[in-house]
């Protein structure tokens, strides 16, 4: 399975980074690797001294397809989790300047933590769906589907014209303003809809 992240897809983050705001979808990879799963914890990679939390809206594929039109789009996808897209920024930053891929920064081991996953029938509003993370008992971040640039239909239609969707691939969908530093010792928690969904101690 692989990994699929939209970057840049809140105008405020887009902002709070100094990033341009995209006219099309900027997607990258994260290997199967980087998943971090069942609530595990988050060790502080020695490579990075500058870990970002990224916490993000993150949809299933289910089902295998290439050149998906948005309008059949909703029949590839129907479970929704939530994700922790951990980014080294000083590493980030460096590869950005130099114009140099993200993949150090981006898809080492632990930094796609992921929640367990619902149908997204089972939401009250499946066309407006928010979110919030908590750090160490405080409000950091707080989104809502409806302010992504791209929404999920958009996203599956532009990346399956690229390569293709198989079940069990996971779509990142990006992050609201609001990313900042993680430091040994932080707790996070999502929450989707108000409900915890996922958790994570860095140690
Ligand atoms: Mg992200």
């Amino acid at each position: 399975m692989k990994i699929v992240c939209i970057g840049r897809n809140y105008i405020e983050h887009a902002n709070e980074l100094k990033n341009p705001i995209p006219q099309k979808p900027i997607f990258f990879l994260k290997p199967d690797t980087a998943l971090l799963i069942r609530n595990r914890p988050f060790f502080f990679p020695d490579f990075s001294n500058d870990i970002h939390y990224e916490l993000e809206l993150v949809f299933k594929v289910s089902k295998n397809g290439k050149n998906i039109s948005e309008k059949f789009a909703p029949d590839y996808y129907n479970e929704i989790g939530l994700g922790i897209d951990f980014t080294a920024r000083d590493l980030q930053q460096e590869c950005k300047e130099k114009g140099l891929p993200w993949e150090i920064a981006k898809g080492f081991d632990q930094s796609a933590a992921i929640s367990e996953f619902i149908p997204i029938e089972s939401l009250s509003d499946p066309g407006n769906i928010s979110f919030h993370l908590v750090m160490n008992g405080q409000t950091v971040q707080h989104g809502k589907s409806t302010d992504m640039i791209f929404g999920i239909n958009i996203i599956i239609s532009y990346v399956s014209s690229f390569m293709t969707l198989r079940a069990g691939d996971l779509i990142f969908t990006g992050t609201p303003a609001g990313v900042g530093s993680v430091k040994i010792g932080d707790k996070l928690q999502g929450y989707l809809e108000g409900k915890p969904m996922i958790y994570c101690d860095i140690k």
